[in-house]
């Protein structure tokens, strides 16, 4: 295809590269575009299975589930105790209420956060340091 890299010939799906948006909220993958980031309900499939990117090779980390429990605890309260002041409803009522909210937004906020921080590596080329990265004084 003309306009592009040597490096990038012969890629399959390299024009449609999804952003990281798109790669977050769709599940896909950050560099062909396929869908199947996900092996579970938030763990990654090992690789790709259009292209072979190697998903393993990123490191996520747990960034996002801190990150998560503190919003999604917070929205949860705020919700909470909105309805249980409007409504008056009795405790078991609004545990069994709260429940499959938080469960929901924390299983969807964490495919979408960790997808996000894997597609932000992928198109940063970021990587763990290694020996050559250290600067001689
Ligand atoms: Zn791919």
């Amino acid at each position: 295809m003309p306009g592009q890299a040597p490096e990038q010939k012969g890629q399959p799906g390299i024009e449609s590269r999804p952003g990281i948006f798109g790669a977050a909220f769709f599940a896909l993958c950050p560099r062909c575009g396929a869908k199947g980031l996900f092996k579970g309900l938030t763990a990654f499939a090992p690789r790709c299975t259009s292209c072979g990117l190697d998903y393993s090779s990123f490191n996520v980390g747990d960034g996002p589930a801190a990150f998560l429990t503190m919003v999604i605890g917070a929205l949860v309260l705020g919700f909470g105790l909105w309805v249980q002041l409007t409504f008056d409803l009795p405790l078991w009522l609004l545990l069994v209420l709260l429940a499959p909210i938080i469960a929901g937004a924390t299983i969807w906020g964490l495919r979408v956060s960790k997808a996000a921080l894997l597609a932000a590596e992928f198109q940063r080329g970021a990587a763990e340091a290694s020996g050559k990265d250290i600067k001689p004084e």
